[in-house]
């Protein structure tokens, strides 16, 4: 394998450079000035599930932060290398976001290593540890929902990992206190992939719901 660049790499580029850049040149130019984006967005790396293409947003307007299966670990103050809470940081005290959506999805890879691993089936050096932070919530799903099967031990743990990452965000001072102050709200949403559909969830009842769209934008 050669290290140059990748031939749909070099293409994509020249079509964003002729179309969106050319287009966009003036807000290019303003957002090298700073970015304010108002919503910060934890999704899953999965090549699949882009926010800023599921939410059509342009170049400045999500804070994005993906890893494997979108997890908020908890707040800790041990340890050296918290990517996802240094992001976190970050868009809350100095971005000073009004937002923060934890986004789930279907078909999820990191979801279905969390399963694995309570098989004691070895999902890697650095994806089970990181995946094992649901241990909790997934032994207690297994114990409640023995009859299901395995595809839906996989939605509902999809689910549940959205609300452990919330469960987790209030769990980091700087985030309750912008919270409390009514300065930051936090939640909760899933995209399924084959219908490209988004569903989003209703604190009250605790059930992901289909998102309704704005008239306005259909
Ligand atoms: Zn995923």
């Amino acid at each position: 394998m050669t290290a140059q660049v990748p031939e749909d790499l070099l293409n994509g580029y020249g079509i964003f450079r002729a179309s969106r850049f050319a287009d966009e040149e003036d807000r290019f130019r303003s957002l090298a000035e700073g970015q304010s984006p108002k919503v910060m967005v934890i999704g899953c790396a999965d090549s699949r599930v882009d926010p800023a293409t599921i939410f059509a947003a342009a170049p400045g307007e999500l804070f994005v932060v993906r890893n494997v299966a979108a997890l908020v670990p908890p707040y800790e103050v041990e340890g050296a290398y918290h990517g996802t809470s240094a992001a976190l940081e970050f868009a809350v005290t100095q971005l000073q976001v009004d937002h923060i959506v934890v986004l789930g999805h279907g078909l999820c890879g990191g979801i279905t290593a969390a399963l694995a691993s309570s098989q004691e089936t070895p999902v890697g050096q650095f994806i089970g540890p990181w995946v094992d932070q649901l241990k909790a919530v997934r032994e207690t799903l297994l114990e409640q929902a023995v009859d299901v099967d395995p595809d839906g031990h996989q939605q509902a743990l999809e689910h549940l990992s959205v609300k452990y990452s919330l469960d987790n965000l209030r769990g980091f001072p700087f985030v309750s206190d912008a919270v409390r102050t009514g300065t930051l709200a936090l939640h909760g949403a899933w995209f399924s992939i084959a219908e490209g559909k988004l569903c989003w969830l209703d604190p009250d009842s605790g059930a992901f719901e289909d998102v309704r769209i704005p008239a306005a934008s259909q």
